[in-house]
C-alpha cells in the first residue's frame, strides 16, 4: 500500500480518522496512533479521549455492578443461612426468609453477570 497523499511512496501505516495510507512524510503521532498530519490530527485526538471516557465509564458501572453483586450475595445468604437454621423454630416465617435470601443471591447472579459483560 502507498501513502494516499504521495501515491508513490510506501506508507508506514493508517490514519486512524480516515484509514487512508500515510508515508513517513505524512504520518503525525496522536496519543500513539497515527493521523494525517495536519488534516486529522484534532479529530483522532477527539477519538482517543472518547475512547478513554468510554473505558473509564465502563469501569465505573461495571464496579457498581460488582457492589451490588456481593452486597446482595452477602444479605442472601444471611437471609437463607438464617431461615435454615431457624426452620425447625419459625415453619414457615423461616420459608419466606429462605425465599427472601434466594431472590437476592439471584439479584446477586444477575448484578454479576452484568459486571462481566463490562470486562
Ligand atoms: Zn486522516
Ligand atoms: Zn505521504
Amino acid at each position: 500500500m502507498n501513502c494516499f497523499y504521495h501515491p508513490t511512496t510506501p506508507a508506514v501505516g493508517l490514519c486512524k480518522h480516515c484509514q487512508r495510507g500515510l508515508c513517513s512524510e505524512c504520518a503525525a503521532v496522536v496519543d500513539d496512533v497515527l493521523a494525517c498530519k495536519n488534516r486529522h490530527e484534532e479529530g483522532v485526538h477527539k477519538l482517543e479521549i472518547l475512547t478513554a471516557r468510554n473505558l473509564l465509564q465502563s469501569e465505573r458501572v461495571r464496579s457498581v455492578y460488582m457492589k451490588n453483586f456481593s452486597f446482595y450475595g452477602l444479605v442472601g445468604v444471611a437471609f437463607v443461612g438464617f431461615g435454615w437454621w431457624q426452620l425447625d423454630f419459625l415453619g414457615l416465617q423461616a420459608a419466606l426468609f429462605m425465599a427472601l435470601g434466594v431472590f437476592l443471591l439471584y439479584a446477586a447472579l444477575t448484578n454479576y453477570l452484568e459486571a462481566k459483560k463490562y470486562k
